[in-house]
């Protein structure tokens, strides 16, 4: 696997998938939670066929052991094959599978693209192979999929792009009209393989995979600057200033998310768990905080998206701190795991860009001491004179300030921004390497 992708990245294209909304009338709606249903009943009917034939086969492999490893000398060949295949192979063919859902297809099954029991099927195949890779960390025996999972969705490797907008594919013999779709941005060129369409609190999404030639990337001028981005709890310190990161509208999704999180937590223990989960105001609750969830993960992104941006137009180098550094506090933010979770983003997003325009981005040493550093004179603080989250006790500093006492310092005993010292101190990297590492 790990091979396939060093491959992605050496050759000539980028591999990239984008998310999208899709805009839909009341008919393509239709289509799109029929096809929903469609991919569900496909993967279930599939899915049972597979455990028959799965249960079938362990019986066939233990009477092939039972029956044939006493009389080891005197196997011929041909049952040494079998015995060794069976061994191999302890999960059903998926195109035996398919084959067999076709063959029993009924007639209203023929309303719907055929695509969609293939790669339902296939999945499901990927799905049984990772269970029997146990070195893979979510395996477990697939699922039967439920009609009451919040998130619904199917695949389409026929679905087209044409200017702009998305068109499904259309069954065989249907004759009524077919409307495309609209994507809430403009998609890229050079999509390829397999579109994955999802259903979510009531709106729809596709995923789009592209291959993108290098040669179209179109390397962005260089500005001849530089920068360190310093991370923190609210807010992100570059160059250029204090990007916040914390916007009110997303404090109150967090602040939504906990509430629902409290609600259905009180939900359980009164009622018990398995009462709590079939009743219908449990999962109203839980809906509504699934959209909350969708709604932060929408405002980060776009915060993320327009903030790397920004970056990359801006700077040609850009440092940043490695995100073990910091072992953030966040007292006061709601939901402290979905926003801790940003800095990964952050650095996810950022490295692609970097790569793809052309931008060099450096990761500071764990060890390089970006905090305790005056950016001025280069002393590192030490011992008791080290400034916590909380300041620094000795000389009574608050939590967001730096204060320099070397004496011979030019900003001696001056109050500077904590993060603002930090961040010079990231951006000097760029031209003093040699200071990356402990000091
Ligand atoms: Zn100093």
């Amino acid at each position: 696997m790990n091979k396939e992708k060093g491959g992605e990245i050496m050759s000539d294209y980028y591999i990239k998938t984008r998310s999208y909304e899709v805009f839909a009338s009341k008919a393509m709606k239709n289509i799109l939670d029929r096809n929903c249903d469609y991919r569900r009943y496909c993967w279930n009917q599939a899915l049972a066929l597979w455990n028959d034939l799965y249960s079938a086969h362990q019986i066939y492999d233990k009477i092939c052991y039972t029956t044939f490893t006493p009389k080891k000398n005197k196997r011929s060949n041909k049952l040494k094959i079998i015995q060794k295949d069976v061994h191999l192979n302890p999960s059903p063919n998926w195109r035996l599978v398919r084959d067999r859902l076709v063959e029993d297809k009924e007639d209203w099954q023929f309303t719907y693209s055929a695509h969609l029991l293939q790669l339902a099927v296939q999945d499901l195949g990927k799905a049984w192979k990772s269970f029997f890779d146990k070195a893979q960390p979510d395996w477990g025996k697939p699922h039967f999929k439920s009609k009451r999972a919040p998130r619904q969705g199917f695949k389409s490797d026929q679905a087209k792009l044409i200017d702009g907008r998305l068109f499904l594919e259309k069954p065989q013999g249907l004759k009524k009209d077919w409307e495309p779709l609209i994507l809430s941005e403009k998609p890229m060129n050079y999509p390829t393989g397999v579109m994955s369409f999802y259903r979510e609190n009531g709106c729809y999404f596709v995923s789009i995979p592209y291959k993108i030639p290098k040669r179209k990337i179109i390397k962005k001028a260089d500005t001849g600057k530089a920068t360190g981005v310093d991370l923190n709890v609210g807010h992100f310190n570059y160059l250029g200033g204090n990007k916040s990161i914390l916007p009110k509208k997303l404090e109150q999704t967090y602040e939504k998310i906990k509430h629902y999180q409290r609600l259905l937590a009180r939900k359980r223990e009164v009622n018990g768990k398995e009462q709590a989960m079939q009743s219908k105001k449990y999962l109203k609750t839980k809906t509504k905080l699934q959209a909350a969830y969708q709604r932060a993960s929408n405002i980060q992104n776009d915060l993320m998206q327009k903030f790397t941006t920004m970056l990359v137009d801006n700077y040609d180098s850009i440092v940043i701190e490695d995100l073990d550094v910091k072992k953030m506090m966040m007292s006061h933010v709601a939901s402290k795991g979905m926003h801790r979770s940003m800095f990964g983003k952050f650095r996810q997003v950022l490295s692609y860009k970097c790569e793809w325009y052309g931008k060099k981005l450096i990761v500071a040493n764990k060890l390089y001491p970006s905090t305790q550093r005056c950016a001025v004179c280069g002393l590192v603080k030490k011992g008791d004179e080290k400034i916590t989250l909380y300041g620094n006790k000795k000389h009574g500093t608050k939590h967001n300030e730096f204060i320099c006492y070397n004496p011979n310092c030019p900003n001696y005993n001056k109050k500077v921004d904590r993060d603002e010292n930090a961040m010079l101190n990231l951006t000097i990297l760029i031209k003093h390497p040699e200071l990356n590492k402990a000091l």
